[in-house]
């Protein structure tokens, strides 16, 4: 039955209810008070005949006389004589009066009055005793039976009135109520849909997923089945925001969509994981399983799309987790389909099924990122330094700055393993700290030596986010009191590309404050020229992944100069870092790259090493030698 009907049916019962109590109500007090009237008006009858008496006259013969002698009427006054116990004659009869007469000489009560049934019909009654004498005057009157008509025939009119009004208000309220009741509910249900939607694509989102992962997972475990699930990232998205505008990465999400829905042609469950990430959830059959569904779903996905007159090319990258292979809970599912995402795009390719041997939140990698925070709070790190020699003044004008862990039960800790592990758990921040703190003190105590190096520092993708790493150098550079140019900041193109925006700004405040900006890893990332080109840097690190093997493979030697030159066209000063060989570092010379950095000069070193270098080969205290080269290398490591 609708709401409403409902409503409107409960609420002419109440009203009904409430005016049938009403009534009866008022019928019982109406009753009650028209019999108080009609006793009181027996009394009074009763009262008038006493007042007729006369004292000095025989009291029964008068009393004989004054009452009125009728029978069988409805009102009617007996004589009853309480010592002999009956009745005398002289009075009236009636039904009641018998029953009366024998309820007083039984009772011997003197006043009383009340009411008795006989048949269906009610009597009414007041005795009062004749005052100074045995007699009792019992005035008995036989009630109208059509009172309850009599009653309603006085408020049938007002209260079926008031029955219409309260039956109008009654369906009025249902009314207004049923339709409060449907736009709260209506509300809820938007709120709901919000709640567990993405309101772009009209996918669930993540809440959502992770509850139907943990409906799906439970109902497979019923029927001993498996769940294929997916993250899809779709890469150019951030790009296709920032160079065509939001618009058209909501027309590329929605076609996505589309796309990903054609595909599973409802066999599956599809989500939005949020920003650029969808989810897909599938059961494993004989037909599908993680191989095929990852064909189908880069097929579906990377085609070129057309948005507003762009053909667009998308990349695709594919986590894939299975229950119950992989886990055991939806929350677990998930967070292992992100680490495959995760391993797919940090090795490069497609698509990645979850492997536990390349799981970062292994009790292992928890254990380490635990002794991490400490050894940063307790300042158990060291800072090592890798000289970097300047090719045209023949001096070691400069030196990186590069993070050494000696892990007290696992001995040396390979900085890309800590610093990964920084950078996922936000520990950057305080290591970069640390780092600058220790090499602008040191980079000072240098400078008091009479040894003016610039000391490099590497930034994080994660630095550029910190809105006050520029004040904090500056800080630092003032208490040490060392000039802005001598302190190297070294940001990996990839890290400028994460953010482009962000980079740009904090680029600009670091260039304001006067320190040296380098593109560090120059080669392994997809930074544009044109972009590169905007940013105040000044100078260009060259992999050592291409510098490494310039001596043997023509190809990498190839690169090398290209990078020089280009460098050079856009005023940029060149390091080349991963020198191993003589061949490489005379090579580099005659390409007119600036700086070299590599095993062949020294590999990184504890500062006291490094001060003992530098002073047994007067290095860059503005006496050099040309022997200098040779004493550097004479001392490396
Ligand atoms: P990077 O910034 O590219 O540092 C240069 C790396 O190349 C250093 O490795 C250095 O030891 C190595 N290297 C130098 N010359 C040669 C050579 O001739 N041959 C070879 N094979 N390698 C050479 P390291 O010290 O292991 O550091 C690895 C990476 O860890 C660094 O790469 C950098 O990305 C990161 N890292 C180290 N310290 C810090 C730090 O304080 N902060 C941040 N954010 N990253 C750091
Ligand atoms: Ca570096
Ligand atoms: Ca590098």
């Amino acid at each position: 039955m609708p709401l409403r009907l409902k409503l409107i049916l409960s609420f002419i019962t109440i009203s009904l209810m409430v005016v049938s109590i009403f009534s009866v109500v008022a019928y019982i007090s109406a009753r009650e008070y028209t019999q108080h009237v009609e006793q009181v008006r027996l009394h009074k009858s009763n009262e008038h005949l006493f007042a007729m008496l006369d004292t000095s006259l025989p009291l029964l013969a008068q009393l004989q006389n004054i009452v009125p002698h009728h029978e069988n009427r409805d009102n009617v006054f007996s004589i009853i004589d309480i010592s002999q116990k009956k009745i005398l004659p002289g009075g009236g009869f009636n039904l009641g009066t018998h029953l009366l007469a024998d309820l007083l000489i039984q009772s011997g009560n003197k006043t009383q009055q009340g009411s008795f049934t006989i048949g269906k019909q009610e009597y009414l009654w007041s005795a009062d005793p004749v005052p100074d004498s045995q007699y009792i005057i019992a005035n008995t009157y036989l009630r109208d039976s059509s009172d309850i008509s009599t009653f309603f025939s006085y408020v049938g009119t007002p209260l079926s009135t008031t029955l219409f009004i309260s039956i109008w208000i009654s369906v009025w309220a249902a009314l207004l109520l049923a339709r409060l009741f449907r736009q709260i509910s209506e509300k809820n249900t938007q709120l709901e849909y919000q709640a567990s939607h993405d309101l772009l694509t009209r996918l669930p989102n993540r809440g959502a997923i992770g509850r139907s992962v943990q409906q799906e997972m439970e109902s497979a475990k019923a029927c001993n089945e498996a769940l294929i699930f997916c993250l899809v990232d779709i890469d150019a998205l951030k790009e296709i925001n920032d160079s065509l505008g939001h618009k058209s990465g909501d027309i590329l999400l929605d076609q996505v969509t589309q796309r990903l829905k054609r595909t599973l042609q409802g066999s599956g469950h599809i989500g939005r994981f949020g920003g650029n990430k969808f989810s897909v959830m599938i059961k494993r059959s004989e037909t599908v399983n993680a191989e095929n569904i990852r064909h189908k779903l880069l097929e579906s996905v990377e085609p070129i799309y057309e948005i507003n007159g762009h053909s667009l090319y998308v990349h695709a990258t594919l986590g894939i987790a299975i229950f119950p292979e992989h886990a055991n809970n939806a929350q677990e599912l998930i967070q292992k389909t992100e680490t495959a995402l995760h391993t797919a795009k940090k090795l490069a390719i497609d698509s990645s099924v979850y492997d536990v041997s390349q799981d970062n939140n292994s009790a292992e990698r928890l254990r380490l990122t635990h002794d991490l925070r400490n050894a940063i709070h307790n300042e158990e790190l060291q800072l090592h330094y890798q000289p970097q020699f300047d090719v045209r003044r023949h001096e070691i004008g400069s030196v990186e700055a590069l993070a050494r862990w000696i892990h007290p039960q696992q001995g040396f800790i390979p900085p890309d393993t800590f610093i990964e592990i920084a950078e996922q758990t936000g520990l950057i921040q305080s290591l970069t700290d640390w780092v600058l703190r220790t090499a602008i003190k040191q980079c000072a105590e240098w400078h008091d030596m009479g040894k003016y190096l610039t000391v490099s520092v590497n930034l994080s993708a994660r630095n550029l986010h910190d809105e006050t790493l520029s004040s904090q150098i500056s800080n630092l550079l003032h208490y040490w009191n060392v000039s802005p140019e001598k302190l190297c900041l070294e940001i990996t193109e990839t890290a400028m590309m994460t953010n482009p925006a962000h980079a740009k700004k904090l680029l600009k405040e670091l260039d304001d404050l006067g320190v040296r900006l380098s593109i560090d890893d120059f080669g392994t990332g997809y930074s544009s020229l044109g972009y590169l080109k905007q940013l105040p840097v000044d100078e260009l690190k060259i992999d050592k992944s291409f510098v490494l093997n310039m001596a043997k493979d023509e190809s990498d030697a190839s690169i090398v100069r290209a990078t020089v030159s280009l460098a050079h066209d856009l005023g940029l000063e060149v390091v080349a870092e991963g020198v191993e060989d003589q061949m490489s570092q005379d090579e580099l010379s005659r390409m007119g790259c600036e700086y070299i950095q590599g095993y062949h000069i020294a590999r990184p070193m504890p500062h006291d090493e490094l001060t003992a270098m530098l002073i047994s080969t007067k290095v860059k205290n503005n006496t050099q030698t040309d022997e200098t080269l040779a004493g550097v290398q004479a001392n490396r490591l």
